[in-house]
């Protein structure tokens, strides 16, 4: 029998998708938050408002406004109101108001063509939906940086003037903003920034201590008891808040901490497991590193990351790899490049900790050199995708 136990008790609560229903030393935000909407609550039809969140990556933005979307709706059922809370990665939509609107108007009425309507006519189409149904939509567009590089003031000006060309009606759609810094949104013309710019909630990095409440919280709900000690908790705070006070790294490094812990079967998370965990990462986390690398080596590394998405095997051949890349060259529409030059790839990107290779038997540069990679290829794969579609070439 063997005697492996894990460590988690359960490991959904440390995904970056789950809400929890605490959020310590952001419940001040939290109430401002309610506060600009508290007047929606008591005469929803009178006035349509409008948020900007901004902070740094892992201080808290998306699940403050997830956290605002649970209590809002529940707050609103209670009166019988029918608000629908909408949260829209920007990104996602590669920062196209069109896509944007096509999900939101396909998530009201699933039935509806999505096809041949421009962005007006579909947010025509949405109010037009929330005026039959009485109904109010808080849009959260999340990562709006993206929908600002790509669209400029256009979008925004779109969003807000189908309310103010309705004078008379009810105003259906409020926006909250979500971006890192207010930079983005500093070139777009003055009366878009104004209509932005009225109520902005700032999220600081956290301290140490505060990540350390986070942590502790996280912790209670998603391993056992007694299996993660102080220290360690500890040493991932300290970790986390020299990575730029960012709650999502720390909330990771404590995952994979778990990780190693479950692998080397110990009954408890040691502090050495975090920092295993820590050298795994942080050749991840030098975003940079990946975003320097040639167009057709983060095509080539990318297609390398799926097959380990397809098998548990430690390791890959070139022969695997190349096919993988043929398949990503295609996606792209490019013209894969030679062998000769993946061949270089392979050498230079052994250079930077991200992946190791191996030749068996003579050591020619052949195609049975096997590839290992040294960092989490899902993670890796999903910062690709994120350099690429920023038009990473
Ligand atoms: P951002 O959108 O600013 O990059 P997120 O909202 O994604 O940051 O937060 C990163 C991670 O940290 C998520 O897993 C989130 O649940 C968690 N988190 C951030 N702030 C808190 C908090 N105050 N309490 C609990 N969890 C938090
Ligand atoms: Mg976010």
């Amino acid at each position: 029998m063997s005697r492996y136990q894990s460590v988690f008790k359960d490991e959904t609560k440390l995904d970056i998708n789950y809400i929890p229903h605490r959020l310590p030393h952001r419940d001040k935000e939290l109430r401002l938050l309610m506060e600009f909407f508290s007047f929606m609550l008591q005469f929803p039809e009178k006035m349509a408002q409008r948020v900007l969140i901004t902070g740094d990556i892992g201080t808290g933005k998306t699940v403050l406004a997830q956290r605002f979307g649970a209590e809002i709706t529940r707050e609103a059922s209670k009166r019988s109101i029918s608000i629908r809370y909408v949260h829209v990665n920007c990104r996602e939509y590669r920062g196209s108001l069109l896509l944007i609107l096509q999900h939101i108007v396909s998530d009201f009425h699933p039935n509806f063509p999505k096809r041949g309507y421009s962005a007006e006519e579909l947010l025509r189409n949405l109010i037009q939906m929330l005026d039959e149904e009485k109904a109010y939509v808080i849009l959260t567009l999340d990562e709006f940086d993206s929908l600002i590089e790509r669209e400029g003031s256009d979008a925004v000006y779109k969003l807000t003037r189908m309310q103010e060309g309705r004078q008379n009606k009810p105003q259906r759609l409020s926006l909250i903003c979500i971006l890192r810094s207010l930079g983005s949104i500093a070139h777009l013309d003055e009366s878009t920034r104004s209509t932005l710019q009225s109520n902005i909630i700032n999220l600081k990095k956290y301290s140490k201590e505060q990540l350390t409440d986070i942590l502790n919280d996280r912790v209670a709900v998603a391993f056992k008891p007694s299996t993660v000690p102080e220290d360690t908790v500890d040493l991932t705070a300290e970790i986390a808040y020299s990575e730029n006070g960012n709650a999502r790294f720390g909330i990771e490094l404590l995952w994979r901490a778990g990780k190693y812990s479950d692998a080397e079967d110990l009954s408890s998370v040691a502090p050495e497991c975090v920092r295993q965990a820590f050298s795994s990462i942080i050749a991840i986390v030098r975003k940079s590193d990946l975003a320097s690398l040639n167009f057709h080596a983060k095509l080539f590394l990318l297609g390398m990351t799926r097959i380990f998405k397809e098998s548990q095997k430690a390791n890959a051949s070139l022969v695997e790899a190349e096919k993988a890349y043929a398949i990503v060259c295609e996606e792209f529409s490019v013209r894969p490049n030679s062998h000769t030059q993946l061949w270089k790839y392979l050498q230079d990107l052994s250079t930077t900790g991200i992946l190791k290779t191996e030749v068996p038997g003579t050591g020619s540069r052949g195609r049975s050199t096997l590839i290992y990679f040294q960092v989490s290829t899902e993670e890796l794969g999903n910062e690709l995708k994120t350099v690429l579609e920023k038009g990473g070439a």
